[in-house]
Formats: structure tokens, C-alpha cells, sequence
């Protein structure tokens, strides 16, 4: 990190439950879902020269399918900044080193507009806290205030800064729209990733939803006290994802990757994160999380071992 450039790290979360609760005027629904922080993460880096008039926005990415025109969700996030600040200006380039799968239900993208809003925080010492940060980031997505969460709690260089910031966590309650956030304890767990190779529109998933019967739901209280007590009973029991209830019925690869997992491994839960189309295992050593990896590498080559962040 320099007075210029700073490198954050845009780490990626799955969903340890997710209940939808209703739906509102205009389609948003209303869900209740505990999320939690994985060491899967892009490294975002940001560097900024001085100047005059408006600012300048660069984006360079190592993945070639992904957008760096203002479509990006991190290109959003700068000149969502820039608007509200003025003294913002000169050029800023945004350079996303990709790891997250796209369009996967980890948060990728949330992920990456995260790291900007903290990166523009650090660069320009505009002193936010979580709080302000979040309010900014529901204006471009309802993942995007948990990512800034997480990222005050893990990320290298932001980590000391936000210590005493009550709102930097690695685990959180969501509810509303999912951008209201209680803090929570979080799970320390290994965890197997795999992502079948096709992209879920988490936009067609919540559209599908409501034409579902939802017979089984998550118990949240039960698993946050589970989660405040260390209780591994009243967490894995909890693990409940109501999503799959259309993904999996309409996605035949998320299903064959969800039994596929399941068969190999019996020891923890096995769940899809947010809409899809990731599938994962909580694990509790990472011997278990490397093997279910190696077993499912030649099914879904974004197939990962990694580890809750604490
Ligand atoms: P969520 O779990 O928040 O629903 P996701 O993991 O399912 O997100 P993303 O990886 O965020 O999905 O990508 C969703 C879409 O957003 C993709 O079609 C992608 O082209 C677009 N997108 C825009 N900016 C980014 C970015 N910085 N990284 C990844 N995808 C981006």
C-alpha cells in the first residue's frame, strides 16, 4: 500500500441459510439469511493520480469475459463515490486480479464493488465507517453491505483500521432486502466449493420462487444460538437454502453436484450458496475439504478448498 495505490482483498461468501419471506410492490423479496465470509477472494487494486475536473475511471481485469466498461459493478461503485464526494478527482485506475467465480451465488461482483468503495475510503481519507459505507453500497446491490462488512473485518489492509468498528464482522443476519446486518459470530468450518459450469441469474431464481411450495424452512434463531454457542447440531440442522427448491429442480447439474457431494460425504451439511449455482460441504478439517475438492475437479473445474475467514 502507497499514499496512491492500495490492494484489497475482495473475498467471496456463501450462505449458511436462506429464507425468503415475502415479496414486495415491485418484485424485491424479503428474505432472512445468515451469510458468511470465505478465504476465496479477487485481489482489487486501485490506483489514483491527482488532477482537475471530473474523474477519470480505468478498469483492467484478468478475466476476459468480464465487463470493464460502466456496466462493471466495481466501475459503478467509483463513480457512485465520485458523485457523492466531491473532492474526488484526477484518474483512478481499478485493476481486478479474478479468483470468484461469475455470476456463482458468492457475491463476486458485490465482492469487487466492495473493495472499490473501501479502496476510495483509504485513498482519498475520507474517514468512513462501515455504516456510511453500507449505506452506500445498498444504492448498487443488496450483497454489497455485507461484502464492505467482511472486508473491514479480513482484509490486510484495512483490518486495523476498522478494529473498533462494531459493524466489521465475518458473519452476519440479514434480513429486508438483505441489506439489514447484525453481526454475528462467525462459523469456523473448511469448506469444498463447486460451481457446475453454467451462470444462474439470481433475478430468474427469485422470479421462480414464488411459484414454488416451500414445505421446509430454516430455523435462524435456532441457528444463530447455535453459532453463539458453538452447538454444530442446531447450525447443521439449520442449514436450510429455500432457493434450491428452484435451482435444483430446474438446473439438473446443480442436483447431480449436490448428490454427488452428499454421497461422498456425510460428516456436515451440503448446500447451494445464494441462487446458484455453487454447491458446497461444510467440513471440519481440511483434509475433507481437499478430498471432496479432488473428487469433484473432474465434474466442475471451479471446484475449491478453502476456509471460513475469522
Ligand atoms: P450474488 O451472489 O451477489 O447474486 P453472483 O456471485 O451470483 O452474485 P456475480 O459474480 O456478482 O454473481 O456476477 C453477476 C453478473 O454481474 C455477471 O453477469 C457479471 O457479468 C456481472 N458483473 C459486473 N461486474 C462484475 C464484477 N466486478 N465481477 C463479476 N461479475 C460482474
Amino acid at each position: 500500500m502507497t499514499n496512491n495505490a492500495i490492494t484489497i482483498q475482495a473475498f467471496a461468501k456463501i450462505n449458511l441459510s436462506l429464507d425468503v419471506k415475502g415479496v414486495l410492490d415491485n418484485g424485491y423479496h424479503i428474505v432472512e439469511m445468515v451469510m458468511q465470509q470465505i478465504s476465496l477472494h479477487d485481489n482489487v487494486t486501485l490506483t489514483r493520480s491527482s488532477g482537475d475536473g471530473s474523474l477519470e475511471i480505468s478498469l483492467t481485469s484478468t478475466r476476459e469475459d468480464l465487463p470493464v466498461d460502466s456496466s462493471n459493478l466495481a466501475y459503478k461503485a467509483a463513480a457512485l463515490m465520485a458523485e457523492k464526494f466531491p473532492e474526488i478527482r484526477g484518474t483512478l485506475n481499478i485493476h481486478i486480479d479474478k479468483h470468484i467465480p461469475v455470476a456463482a451465488g458468492m457475491a463476486g461482483g458485490s465482492s469487487n464493488c466492495a473493495a472499490v468503495i473501501h479502496g476510495i475510503n483509504q485513498l482519498w481519507n475520507l474517514n468512513l465507517t462501515v455504516a456510511q459505507m453500507n449505506e452506500l453500497g445498498a444504492m448498487l446491490g443488496s450483497d454489497v453491505p455485507f461484502c464492505i462488512m467482511g472486508q473491514a473485518a479480513a482484509s490486510d489492509n484495512l483490518r486495523d483500521n476498522f478494529a473498533k468498528d462494531e459493524m466489521a464482522c465475518h458473519c452476519a443476519l440479514a434480513t429486508g432486502t438483505g441489506t439489514d446486518l447484525i453481526p454475528l459470530p462467525g462459523l469456523k468450518a473448511y469448506i469444498a466449493l463447486s460451481k457446475p459450469s453454467i451462470a444462474v441469474s439470481t433475478a430468474e431464481v427469485y422470479k421462480g420462487i414464488d411459484n414454488e411450495i416451500i414445505s421446509i424452512h430454516p430455523d435462524n434463531q435456532a441457528l444463530i444460538e447455535g453459532l453463539r454457542n458453538e452447538n454444530m447440531e442446531d447450525v447443521h440442522s439449520n442449514m436450510i437454502n429455500v432457493l434450491e427448491n428452484y435451482t435444483l429442480k430446474v438446473y439438473p447439474s446443480v442436483m447431480y453436484a449436490k448428490d454427488m457431494i452428499s454421497t461422498l460425504y456425510s460428516n456436515g451439511p451440503v448446500l447451494m450458496s445464494g441462487s446458484g449455482p455453487t454447491v458446497f460441504a461444510v467440513c471440519s478439517t481440511k483434509e475433507e475439504a481437499d478430498g471432496i475438492c479432488h473428487a469433484m475437479l473432474p465434474v466442475n473445474k471451479e471446484s475449491f478448498s478453502v476456509y471460513t475467514t475469522r
